[in-house]
């Protein structure tokens, strides 16, 4: 077999600012230690995220000079609907500016005290629009998902039995809807198998509980059924999809992953009624029916994301090019969440670093060090997004301490993933050199964001 190549070329570049490891050091410094304030500009290889900041093609942006403008029935809507209906059988098409409006909106007319939502795992903004609204957000991955080593096919499957004790205990008048996230992005980027989605479908129906898919990366989660699950080798990924959403009553999408734009999102439904008291919010917070919190050209963008991403060629060299990432790492002995998930390489910085106790922060050392060695941007997973201080303002640390390393569509070329490689195995042969952080200063709320560092 020959070489996967970037089943593309490049019309339009955007020059890499080079800096020299003085440069970072200063940049890191004054950014306090928290990749987050750094300027992009300052990161030479930019993974902090795979959300809307993909590369549009030039169908796509052609398609921006088309979009109809005008602010009730444009064409550039009708072209939208018919792509979304096509993909997900759905009857009801809501457009929405991001994922997280959709969410704010469903949960707005289903959530409520007392009411309980069960996925595999809640990505976090839906579960903080189902939490504001009173309501508690239910994760219930397979135990597989858990274990960092365990290669296994579909490790973001739901646990069945856990789903079926949840509805015993709360019953099923309390659960307005059960969702499957594919793929699984909180849990590692895991596949969910074909096979789960049908039995977390049937589960839930059983009990007259509605099935929702928040289908962000709904595209990389069919080419690993193709790939992984008996029976699906020789299906196209389109109707893989289609097979998939016709087990659901409704999904929300970010449209900023797996529609290769980098702004938008729509909500699903099926239900006449549901649909129409989702429209009513859709009008009251983001806009009329026809376009949602987007512009014209935006719906189209998205329109035509979302047939190329369907495309194998496409699929086959992202996947690939993650992949090839993780292979080349785990042959240098540098410690990963297994297998490589649809979108992003999760290293564990608690074998990495062993000598860095969780209270100085190893996920954060890491994503620093990094940065010092090749100019890599990343984001800890670890203590400081999900530590805490107890009552008495002990520290408590976080399940995991992982640095994402979240790959953006179409954007970096095969010689870049090379030189993350050698960036990341050079950080790791030095690695007994690399001490531990702590707070200079601790943000109250959301202290990845804006927390600032010290070397310990
Ligand atoms: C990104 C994401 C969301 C939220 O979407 P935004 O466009 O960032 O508002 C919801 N669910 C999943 C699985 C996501 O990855």
């Amino acid at each position: 077999m020959k070489t996967i190549i970037e089943p593309f070329k490049i019309k339009m570049v955007e020059p890499i600012r080079m800096t020299t490891r003085e440069e970072r050091e200063a940049a890191i410094r004054k950014a306090g230690y928290n990749l987050f304030k750094l300027p992009a500009e300052d990161c030479l290889i930019d993974l902090l995220t795979d959300s809307g900041t993909g590369a549009m093609s030039a169908e796509q942006w052609a398609g921006m000079m088309r979009g109809d403008e005008s602010y009730a029935g444009a064409r550039s809507f009708f072209r939208f609907e018919s792509v979304t209906k096509r993909l997900t059988g759905m009857r009801h098409i809501l457009p929405t500016h991001q994922g997280r409006a959709s969410e704010r909106i469903l949960f707005g007319v289903l959530g409520g005290p007392d009411k309980v939502f069960p996925s595999n795992t809640h990505f976090d903004t839906t579960r903080a629009n189902i939490e504001f609204g009173g309501g508690r957000a239910v994760d219930l991955v397979d135990p597989a998902g858990k274990d960092p080593t365990l290669i296994a096919p579909f490790k973001g499957n739901m646990d069945i039995a856990a789903l079926e004790r949840l509805i015993a205990e709360v019953g099923p008048a309390n659960i307005p809807l059960g969702a499957t996230t594919v793929t699984n992005n909180a849990a590692g980027g895991q596949p969910v198998s074909m096979a789960n989605i049908r039995q977390t479908r049937d589960v839930l129906h059983r009990h007259g509980i509605p099935f929702f898919i928040d289908c962000a990366r709904f595209a990389e989660n069919c080419w690993f059924i193709k790939m992984r699950e008996p029976g699906y080798a020789d299906r196209s990924l389109e109707s893989i999809a289609q097979e998939m959403f016709a087990l659901a009553d409704g999904c929300w999408m970010s449209a900023k992953k797996d529609a290769l734009v980098n702004i938008g999102g729509f909500l699903a439904i099926n239900d006449d009624d549901l649909a129409a008291r989702c429209r009513q919010m859709l009008v009251l917070t983001e806009g009329f029916p026809t376009y949602g919190g987007l512009a014209g050209r935006d719906l189209e963008a998205i329109a035509q994301g979302l047939i190329e991403v369907l495309d194998e060629e496409y699929m086959r060299y992202r996947i690939r090019s993650i992949e090839f990432l993780a292979e080349r790492l785990v042959a240098g002995g540098v410690p990963i969440f297994q297998p490589a998930g649809g979108h992003a390489i999760y290293l564990d910085a608690r074998r990495f670093l062993p000598h860095v106790p969780a209270e100085r922060f190893p996920g954060q050392s890491l994503a620093v060090a990094l940065y010092l060695e090749g100019g890599v941007r990343s984001v800890e997973i670890g203590s400081v997004m999900f530590g805490r201080r107890d009552p008495d303002g002990r520290f408590v640390g976080a399940a995991n301490e992982l640095v994402r390393l979240a790959i953006p569509r179409r954007v970096y070329t095969q010689s870049h993933i090379e030189y993350l490689v050698e960036v990341i195995l050079e950080v790791f042969a030095g690695r007994d050199a690399i001490g531990g952080l702590k707070f200079d200063f601790e943000a109250p709320i959301l202290r990845h964001f804006t927390s600032t560092f010290l070397p310990a």
